[in-house]
């Protein structure tokens, strides 16, 4: 595999709430877990140990935390690629420089950096795959002060030299603390080239939108939906409101920033599959599909779930095809439509 490469982690930084680590598709070898680099609420080190150690795996060719990857799979079994490519492919100067592999440690500075802000699980919603109950850190807590000094931290010493900045992969950003970054921080804190990325369940977007002091970098939404109609909405986003939702979609369209809508696919909603990508076309959206982890009972897209033979003939249909859907369990449309 040395001729495969995935820059993830040498540009990610995901911080978690009880951890920060690299990409979300690593797994530890030695525990079954996600491997953790370090730990909240010690601010970030980009280059320890446990970086490096990971890094060595992706310039010696062995991705040994990487055997799970869907990205690495699909490169190898189908030789399409997105994160994982040949090396030929990556052809700026950081990332020859990087793949020379002349050092392990990274300079944040000369990366296209991103950085994953999920470690405030905040959330107006208890999705089925997600928690029991409505979870929100109440202000004027230990927890509340730790997570306000943790960020200011954050703002002041990373924000200035991050590229990407992804609001928020655990809870909402329109309900949680990190709400406070995009609607409290002057824009010339951020690089003229900075984006954020959007995460949201939907509900509040709309209404909390015009308040965010960095709204003009936002340069993609994903809503998590998982549903094309009110009944399954209300059983696969609990807590949600599926009109409200809609609205934000619709006002994301209309300002003419990229939108995706998202699906979790379970044994809950595969049935809307298409109404859904029917649904994100109508508002000139792309489609993201993800199999549901964690959960076997109710995955679908696994081999032993009771129902995958049907749901493989459900793949069938040409709409998932469609450039402006992306599943990604990819090597499973392939394999409905006998391409590989
Ligand atoms: S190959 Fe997959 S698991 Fe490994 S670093 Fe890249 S995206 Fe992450």
């Amino acid at each position: 595999m040395k001729s495969l490469f995935c820059f993830e982690p040498f540009v990610r930084l995901r911080l978690n709430s009880i951890n920060y680590t690299s990409c979300c598709q690593l797994i530890d070898p030695k525990t079954s877990a996600h491997p953790s680099v370090g730990r909240f609420p010690n601010p970030p080190d980009f280059n320890n140990d446990k970086f490096k150690e990971i890094r060595e795996t992706i310039l010696d060719g062995s991705y040994t935390y990487c055997q799970e990857c869907p990205y690495l799979k699909t490169a190898l079994r189908t030789n399409k690629f997105s994160l994982v490519k040949p090396r030929e492919l990556f052809i700026k100067p950081w990332q020859i420089q990087v793949m020379k592999g002349g050092s392990l440690a990274v300079d944040p500075s000369s990366v296209p950096l991103v950085m994953a802000f999920n470690y405030d699980k905040s959330c107006s919603l208890h999705c089925t795959f997600c928690r029991e109950k409505v979870f929100f850190v109440k202000s004027n807590t230990p927890k509340y002060q730790q997570l306000i000094d943790y960020q200011s931290i954050l703002v002041k010493e990373w924000l200035p030299k991050i590229k990407t900045g992804i609001f928020c992969g655990d809870g909402d950003p329109f309900t949680g603390i990190t709400y406070k970054i995009l609607s409290e921080t002057p824009p010339e804190v951020c690089r003229e080239d900075f984006e954020i990325v959007i995460l949201t369940n939907g509900v509040f977007l709309k209404r909390k939108w015009e308040a965010m002091t960095l709204k003009r970098f936002v340069k993609k939404v994903k809503i998590s939906i998982d549903a094309a109609t009110e009944d399954t909405y209300v059983k696969t986003r609990r807590g949600g409101n599926f009109q409200q939702v809609l609205e934000s979609a619709q006002f994301v369209s209309e300002l003419g920033i990229p939108l995706s809508l998202n699906f979790v696919l379970s044994d809950d909603n595969w049935q809307e599959t298409i109404s859904f990508i029917k649904l994100a076309k109508s508002l000139n959206a792309t489609t993201y599909i993800q199999g549901i982890r964690g959960c076997p009972e109710k995955a679908i897209w696994q081999e032993s779930h009771p129902n995958h033979e049907k749901f493989m003939d459900y793949l069938k249909d040409p709409i998932f095809l469609d450039k402006k859907t992306v599943f990604q369990q990819s090597y499973l449309i392939r394999k409905a439509h006998n391409e590989c």
